[in-house]
């Protein structure tokens, strides 16, 4: 049998971390870290999220606030509110609910929030960070994924990794965060040619794919790590419930030598990630004055995130 890598309690230890970051912060007489999660309209499953996050930040000690907007509340709004939190030195993090109102220019609202406080990570000052290997905030399920894999691999140097899925959310920045911890990395999608043979010789396997059960048994090598990414809900019409099912072939794949589940694998790593991303920047953002300059010190050319 495949060791289990039990996400939610690998998340819980990570939450422990951040709590006891919290407190020596506090007792340092520094600024409670604190979160601000933006909310644009009543999609129903946004506002689970929010709540999640809002209970995360309550677990850890982080300070959290909510402002919830009507639908069509307009762009400037949004943004001078933005710019608001951005100069607010209670908010370290800035957190806009994504989807935003069609009328709203998402790209742009999410590019509007200071690099410094981009706790997703998905500014592109904290992309060209994190692909030049130069610090900066890493997007939540990305690190959580690094997380898991460093629970169960001491050494990762000279190690063949594929990463299926591509996006920028999960796929590019999981391989960004593998190349710099020195694997050999091959970037898979939908239209790679032979992705079963690239597979079968890898020693790490992160499916990002949301393609149930894409990865059979006989693609993994025996011994390899697999961190399954992938959920797709659909219903089981055995029991007429909702099922949420991975990437990969959890049942075929017990001679790896390590796997996570779907529920309880990546999942539950991503607002633990989230939460140590806020403390990571109230840390970064109390240690020094925050200026323009500070920000793009890696970019000298600012012209290109204008
Ligand atoms: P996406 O749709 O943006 O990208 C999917 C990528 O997978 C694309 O690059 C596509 O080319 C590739 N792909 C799709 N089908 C494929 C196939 N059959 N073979 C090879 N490549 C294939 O998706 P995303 O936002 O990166 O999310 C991927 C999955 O991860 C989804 O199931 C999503 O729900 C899940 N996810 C989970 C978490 C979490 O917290 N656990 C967070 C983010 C995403």
């Amino acid at each position: 049998m495949a060791q289990l890598i039990d996400g939610k309690a690998v998340a819980n230890a990570l939450d422990e971390k951040t709590k006891a970051q919290v407190d020596e912060m506090i007792e340092a007489g520094m600024v409670r870290p604190g979160l601000t999660v933006i909310l644009v309209g009543e999609d129903g499953a946004s506002q689970v999220y929010v709540r999640r996050k809002i209970k995360a930040c309550q677990k850890v000690g982080i300070s959290s606030s909510e402002h919830r907007l009507p639908a069509d509340t307009s762009q400037a709004d949004l943004l001078a509110l933005i710019e608001k939190l951005n100069n607010d030195p209670t908010v370290h993090g800035i957190l806009c609910q994504v989807p935003l109102p069609a009328h709203i220019d998402t790209r742009l609202v999410l590019r509007s929030i200071s690099p410094d406080k981009d706790v997703d990570g998905f500014h592109p000052v904290n992309v060209g960070r994190l692909s030049t290997g130069t610090g900066g905030i890493v997007p939540c399920t990305p690190l959580g994924v690094m997380i898991l894999l460093q629970s169960v691999i001491d050494d990762f140097k000279g190690k063949d990794a594929v990463v299926i899925g591509k996006s920028n959310i999960v796929g590019k920045p999981v391989a960004n965060l593998l190349l710099d911890a020195e694997c050999t990395v091959t970037v898979t999608h939908i239209y790679t040619q032979g992705l079963p043979d690239i597979c079968r010789k890898a020693d790490i396997i992160v499916a990002a794919a949301g393609a149930p059960r894409l990865v059979k048994g006989d693609w993994v090598k025996p011994g390899a790590v697999i961190i399954d990414v992938g959920i797709t809900r659909v219903l089981d019409e055995a029991t007429g419930k909702e099922q949420l099912l991975g990437d990969v072939d959890f049942d075929n794949c017990q001679h790896a030598g390590a796997i996570t589940p779907v529920p309880g694998g990546v999942g539950p790593m991503t607002i633990a990630c989230l939460m140590a991303n806020t403390v990571q920047a109230a840390k970064a953002l109390q240690a020094r004055p925050a200026t323009a300059d500070d920000l793009y010190e890696d970019a000298p050319d600012r012209s290109m995130f204008a």
